[in-house]
Parts: C-alpha cells; sequence; structure tokens
C-alpha cells in the first residue's frame, strides 16, 4: 500500500472529487476547503517540490491551473482567487506530494492570507539582491 495519498488519488486507488484530470495533471476538490470551490491541482506523478518537478510538468500544471481556476470562478461566482504553493514543511506542506492550491474568494469571506511586511533598508535590499543573482542558473 502506498503511504502517498495523492498519488493514490492519481492512481484512482483512493476516490477524489475530481473535477479535470489529463494524461500528466489532476485537478480535486480539497475535502477540507477554505472556500466553496477550494481545488487542489497536481501532476499525476510524484514531485516532492517545486525543486523536483522538470520544467515541462511545471508548465502542464500552470496550464491546468489556468483553466481550471476560470472554472471555479465562474462555476462559484468567485470575484477573485488566490493560488497557494506551500514548498516545504516549514511553509506548510503537510502533504509532501507537489500541489498548487486553488481558493475562491469572495466579497467579506473573511479569510485571512496575510503576509507581515517589514522595512528593509537599502542596505539590506541589496546585499539580499546580489546573493540571489549569483544563485540564479
Ligand atoms: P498543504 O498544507 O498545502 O500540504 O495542504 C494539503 C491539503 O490537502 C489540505 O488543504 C487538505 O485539506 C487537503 N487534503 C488532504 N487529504 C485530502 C484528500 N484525501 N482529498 C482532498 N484533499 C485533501
Ligand atoms: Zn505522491
Amino acid at each position: 500500500m502506498q503511504e502517498c495519498i495523492f498519488c493514490q488519488i492519481a492512481q484512482k486507488k483512493s476516490t477524489a472529487f475530481i473535477v479535470y484530470e489529463n494524461e500528466e495533471t489532476m485537478a480535486f476538490l480539497d475535502i477540507f476547503p477554505s472556500n466553496k470551490g477550494h481545488t487542489l491541482i497536481i501532476p499525476k506523478k510524484h514531485y516532492e517540490n517545486i525543486e523536483e518537478i522538470p520544467e515541462k510538468q511545471l508548465i502542464e500544471i500552470a496550464k491546468t491551473t489556468k483553466k481550471v481556476s476560470q472554472a471555479i470562478k465562474e462555476a462559484t461566482d468567485a470575484q477573485g482567487f488566490n493560488i497557494i504553493l506551500n514548498n516545504g514543511k516549514t511553509a506548510g506542506q503537510l502533504i509532501m506530494h507537489l500541489h498548487f492550491h486553488i481558493v475562491p474568494r469572495f466579497e467579506n469571506d473573511n479569510l485571512k492570507l496575510t503576509f507581515k511586511s517589514n522595512k528593509a533598508e537599502k542596505e539590506e535590499l541589496e546585499e539580499t539582491l546580489k546573493k540571489i543573482k549569483q544563485k540564479i542558473k
């Protein structure tokens, strides 16, 4: 018995509310939705995170995300949606099979997905910029 629940869903060994699938990707409803229509997009093959997934597969995920998010918006009359990737345990990833969340948003839905903003000095930004640019491959 495979341990990864999203692999099981991809292989139809576990049930899910599948809204769309193609050869490489699948979209299904989150069973603990933050809002009505909350959907997860996965690659059918197991990749843990964005570092692991090849670019080609990531493009397929992006295409499915675009297709499905538009359908969700129309179907739920949402005014907008958040696309979220919790990448790594520290970032809140609980299921270690890469997945994008599409969370439809409604006026006054009281959902809080906020980032705290901190003032940064110019020197600090420049130092960070230099470090990151050196690592771009
Ligand atoms: P994350 O914190 O990004 O790893 O989120 C995992 C998400 O998967 C959560 O929002 C869960 O509600 C959702 N989830 C867990 N098990 C299932 C399942 N069997 N079917 C659909 N969604 C699930
Ligand atoms: Zn998996």
